[in-house]
C-alpha cells in the first residue's frame, strides 16, 4: 500500500464480525470485536475495509464509529442502498468474517474544555452514528450535561437504546426542521450544537441555527461528504485515494 507524502503505512487493526442488525430499510449495523485495544475516541471516524477483499480504494470508506472505547464491540452503521461494490461486500458479509480498520481521527468530540452544560445533537439520517457514540460516552462517564437529540430521517435507528436514556428526543421529517430548530435555539441559546450528516444537511442546519441566533462557535459539525485537501488532513488521517 502506498501512502501520502511517504508517511509510514498505517497500523491495521483486525476486527471480527460478531453481529449484523437490520435497523430499517437498507440500513444495517455491523458489530465487530477485536483482540487488540483500538486507539480511538468517542465520535471518531476511521477507515473501514470491506470484508473478504484485498485492501484497495474501491473497498475502503470513511466510517464513523458508533460505539465508544468503553464498549466491548466496535459498531458501524451504513445504508447499503447504493449497491456500490463496497456496500455489496457488506450485504454479503457473515458473522465470523474478518476485516481491518485503520487511522482514527476527527474533531466531533465531547471536548471537556469546550463542553457546555447543554448539548443538542442534530442527526441527518445515517449521521446519527457518531452522535450515538457521543451520547454513550456522556452516559457511560455520567457527564453532567443536559442532552437533547433532533433526529431527521426517513427511518430511525438505535431507538430503544436512545429512549432508555430518558432525555428529550425529537424524531422528525425534513418539513418539521425549521420549527424544531427554532424551538431548540430559543430555549437553549447557550447550548453546544453538534450536527452530523451530508454536506447539504449540515449547511442547511447550520444556517438555520445561525438565523435563529446561535453563534458559529456554538456549532460543531461532522461532514459525511467532505473530501479533504491534503493540507486539511490531520496527523492521524490519510487520504483514501492514496491506497
Ligand atoms: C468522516 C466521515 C464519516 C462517515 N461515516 C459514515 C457512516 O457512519 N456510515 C455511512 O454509511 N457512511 C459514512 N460516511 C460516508 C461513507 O464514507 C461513504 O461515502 C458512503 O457510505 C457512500 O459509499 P458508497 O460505497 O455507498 O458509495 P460510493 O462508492 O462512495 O459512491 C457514491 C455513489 O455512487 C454510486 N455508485 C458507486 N459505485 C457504484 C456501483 N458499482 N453500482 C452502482 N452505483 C454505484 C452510488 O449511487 C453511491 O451512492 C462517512 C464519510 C465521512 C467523510
Amino acid at each position: 500500500m502506498s501512502t501520502l507524502l511517504n508517511r509510514p503505512a498505517p497500523k491495521m487493526y483486525e476486527v471480527e464480525l460478531i453481529k449484523i442488525v437490520n435497523e430499517y430499510d437498507e440500513v444495517y449495523s455491523y458489530y465487530f470485536k477485536s483482540n487488540e485495544s483500538i486507539p480511538f475516541k468517542a465520535g471518531h471516524h476511521t477507515h473501514l475495509v470491506a470484508p473478504n477483499v484485498e485492501i484497495e480504494r474501491a473497498f475502503v470508506r470513511h466510517m464513523s464509529i458508533a460505539s465508544t472505547p468503553k464498549d466491548n464491540e466496535i459498531v458501524f452503521s451504513m445504508d447499503l442502498s447504493s449497491q456500490s461494490p463496497y456496500k455489496l461486500q457488506f450485504r454479503n458479509a457473515k458473522v465470523g468474517d474478518r476485516t481491518k480498520i485503520f487511522k482514527f481521527g476527527g474533531d466531533f468530540l465531547l471536548d471537556m474544555e469546550k463542553l457546555r452544560s447543554k448539548v443538542v445533537y442534530i442527526a441527518g439520517g445515517i449521521g446519527i452514528t457518531p452522535i450515538r457514540s457521543l451520547i454513550r460516552q456522556a452516559e457511560q462517564e455520567k457527564l453532567d450535561i443536559q442532552q437533547e437529540l433532533i433526529y431527521v430521517g426517513k427511518g430511525y435507528m438505535y431507538t430503544q437504546e436512545l429512549d432508555d436514556y430518558g432525555f428529550p428526543i425529537k424524531r422528525i421529517k425534513r418539513p418539521d426542521v425549521p420549527d424544531t430548530l427554532k424551538k431548540a435555539a430559543t430555549e437553549k441559546p447557550d447550548a453546544l450544537f453538534y450536527i452530523c450528516g451530508s454536506v447539504s444537511f449540515i449547511d442547511a442546519m447550520r444556517q438555520q441555527l445561525i438565523d435563529f441566533g446561535i453563534g458559529v462557535d456554538s456549532i460543531i459539525v461532522e461532514n459525511f461528504t467532505k473530501n479533504k485537501k491534503p493540507e486539511e488532513l490531520g496527523e492521524n488521517e490519510i487520504r483514501i485515494k492514496s491506497l
